[in-house]
């Protein structure tokens, strides 16, 4: 095992395998700090997390996945302002690296920052716990950002792909329980996909928007605080995949869907009168699917089982407000 030195990390990490995108980049990699310009029509939206082991993902994962993970994070997090991404930095921290995890690390950071058109810009390398934060910054065409905080009563609640897979996927790492059938699952935690394309076209009818990381229920939650409005969720109508239904029992994989983290899907609010306009644009194949869960109200997050009465989900107190 050949450990590697600090330039030759980002030696690798400049030249290796990123293509350059050279979106209004005049300085990348390579001075004491990155220049880049934006046109006047554009604002800039930063963007930064972090992701350590034994924190956000299990100790010994693939090192693909976690370069994967660091970027895939923050772009969910520009999906979710409606924004395109451009440049990124990263805060490269692990105690030692050898030169065969360092390339696994990289293809996983540099497939999706190509597939993203993203460039990395510049960032910092220590030997130290091992943590990656990235700071990615992109645009938004002025004033068509979209925020969490700007949801209206009756509005539609909207979620893209489904839920609870991830977790269920991180559970099986955790137990190490993986087989055939499950493999899915898995891969569905280790290498989430940030809903980017899906973004542009939401953010066109979108009277708010958040990324699942969290879980649907407590992230839907600071939509409502944001906005100062309630909701009513139709359990029977979250989309939960037959992959789920077929690993876990029924009550298991809802307690998933609503609960569980690292989905990384798009929860997003339609106004009615949007509805129809809105479902005809977003109709492509390179798309993945969206489901209407539900209605923001006036107060109280309410699910609500198939007989529209209060939904009981046993072993859980859920907190009303
Ligand atoms: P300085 O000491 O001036 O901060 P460094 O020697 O730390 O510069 O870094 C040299 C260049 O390499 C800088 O442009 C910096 O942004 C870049 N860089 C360092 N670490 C990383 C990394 N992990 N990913 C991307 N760029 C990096
Ligand atoms: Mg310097």
């Amino acid at each position: 095992m050949t450990s590697v030195s600090e330039i030759e990390i980002i030696d690798a990490l400049k030249l290796k395998t990123f293509d350059n995108h050279y979106k209004n980049i005049i300085q990348g990699i390579g001075d004491d700090g990155a220049i880049t310009s934006i046109d006047a029509d554009y604002h800039l939206v930063t963007t930064t997390d972090a992701i350590s082991e034994g924190v956000h993902y299990p100790k010994g994962i693939e090192a693909k996945a976690i370069g994967h993970r660091c970027l895939a994070v923050n772009l969910s997090d520009m999906a979710a302002m409606g924004a395109e991404p451009l440049w990124a930095s990263l805060v490269f921290s692990k105690p030692s690296i050898d030169q065969l995890w360092l390339e696994q690390f990289i293809l996983g950071f540099s497939e999706l920052a190509n597939k993203h058109k993203v460039s990395l810009i510049g960032g910092d390398t220590i030997s130290g716990p091992e943590l990656f934060s990235v700071t990615l910054q992109g645009i938004v065409p002025k004033n068509k950002h979209i925020r969490r905080s700007t949801a209206k009563i009756g509005d539609l609640v909207y979620v893209t792909g489904f839920l609870g897979n991830a977790s269920q996927g991180l559970k099986i790492v955790q137990e190490d329980k993986k087989n055939s059938s499950s493999k899915k699952l898995v891969q569905d935690f280790l290498y989430p996909h940030p809903r980017l394309t899906e973004s542009s076209a939401i953010s066109r009818f979108a009277s708010s928007m958040i990324d699942i990381s969290d879980g649907f229920y407590s992230d839907l939650k600071k939509v409502m605080k944001a906005s100062n409005v309630g909701a009513e969720i139709k359990i029977s109508d979250l989309p939960i995949s037959e992959l789920l239904l077929n690993n876990i029992p029924k009550e298991d994989a809802i307690n998933a869907a609503l609960f569980g983290g690292d989905d990384y899907e798009l929860c997003f609010t339609i106004p009615r009168e949007f509805k129809k306009d809105f479902l005809e644009d977003y109709q492509s194949t390179d798309r993945i699917g969206i489901t209407c869960v539900g209605e923001i109200k006036e107060k109280n997050l309410l699910l609500l089982d198939d007989h529209n009465e209060e939904f009981e989900l046993s072993g859980r107190a859920f907190e009303h407000f």
